[in-house]
């Protein structure tokens, strides 16, 4: 089967690979109908040392059950599916508290022989866990929008959640990223009635807007704090949602913070100080946020995309053949789009 593999920064190829296939009682295999690439694929896409074998690369996908293991009892031949960024056995006890990332017996897509999700198939490990059936066709319309559900949408969402957002909270979203607009949406949903976006791209800012975002600040930095502030009476908002920005961002979040509030960040740091001096200690800031356990989410948030009340896969502004998704790569690393769809 073609996959896709990661030689190093700049460097990704499809190639032929094993074909996927069950190994364990509990795995399915899953053809893969969509994947689509994250904002997090393209650090080892800027950074990664060149390496001979290449590795696997994917954690996103919808597909269908084209086969399953003796052990598997919730899927069959044909179930359409959605795939969480991070496998899992949805029974362990951090499983059941909600922290499916954090599983006792999961892991990620790409690694230690498990297939990645940009491909033509993967073999699902404990599938009965990992899995989520989506009760739609193979060419379902919404079938984008419902791929957000592996990752980008559930992300958003726990920034809002670990932030406390509800009907009553003022919202900053930083970043208007994909994972950003997400946020708009998620803390739309939660009930926010005062969303304010900050980001430089009038074509992503106009669709967080359509989200939900009440007002827009292109700004950055103390400058952008200091417009939130002007927005929210001088004290700044509840809730600050820091969506995958560098530590400039999650400085802009403390400033743009109220007193007694909650900045939540999702997307993987790549710093390692945070900058919570005596100034944010002594204001009573609560920084929180997490990888997002997406699997625990999915079928919360699956009603409001299949009656169309929301649709997070508009964050999709190009779809790439999976023959072509070097040029997906290429494209979302010098933000010419937005999110990439992959159709093997
Ligand atoms: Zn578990």
């Amino acid at each position: 089967m073609r996959a896709t593999l990661i030689y190093g920064a700049g460097d990704v190829r499809v190639e032929d690979v094993p074909d996927a296939g069950l190994r364990e009682p509990t795995d399915a295999l899953v053809r893969v109908l969509r994947a689509c690439i994250c904002g997090s694929d393209l650090w080892p896409y800027s950074s990664k040392p060149e390496t001979e074998q290449g590795e696997r690369i994917g954690h996103e996908f919808v597909g269908v059950v084209e086969d399953v293991g003796s052990g598997v009892s919730a899927f069959k031949r044909g179930d359409v599916v959605v795939a969480p960024f991070v496998w899992s056995d949805n029974t362990c006890d951090f499983c059941s508290e909600g922290l499916h990332t954090s599983c006792r017996h999961g892991g990620l897509w790409a690694r230690d022989g498990v297939d990645g999700g940009q491909g033509e198939a993967v073999r699902v490990p404990l599938a009965d866990g990992t899995l989520v059936k989506l009760p739609v066709g193979e060419d379902d319309a919404l079938l984008s929008s419902l791929l957000t559900l592996s990752d980008v949408f559930p992300t958003g969402h726990h920034c809002a959640v670990t932030a406390g957002v509800n009907p009553r909270t003022t919202v900053t979203v930083i970043g208007d990223g994909a994972v950003g607009l997400s946020a708009v949406l998620a803390a739309r949903r939660l009930g926010a009635e005062r969303i304010i976006l900050m980001g430089r791209h009038r074509d992503r800012t106009d669709l967080g807007r359509e989200f939900g975002a009440t007002d827009v600040v292109a700004e950055r930095g103390e400058e952008g704090a200091e417009r939130v502030r002007d927005l929210t009476g001088g004290d700044g908002t509840h809730t600050v949602l820091e969506c995958v920005g560098l530590l400039p961002a999650l400085e802009t979040a403390f400033a743009a913070v109220r007193d007694g509030g909650v900045v939540s960040r999702v997307g993987a740091p790549q710093y390692s100080d945070v900058p919570a001096d005596f100034g944010v200690f002594f204001r009573n800031v609560t920084l929180t946020g997490g990888v997002a356990p997406a699997r625990a989410y999915i079928e919360e948030l699956m009603p409001d995309v299949l009656d169309g009340t929301l649709q997070p896969g508009r964050v999709f502004d190009r779809a790439v053949p999976l023959d072509d998704i070097a040029d997906g790569y290429r494209a979302m690393a010098e933000r010419e789009a937005l999110k990439v769809i992959v159709e093997p």
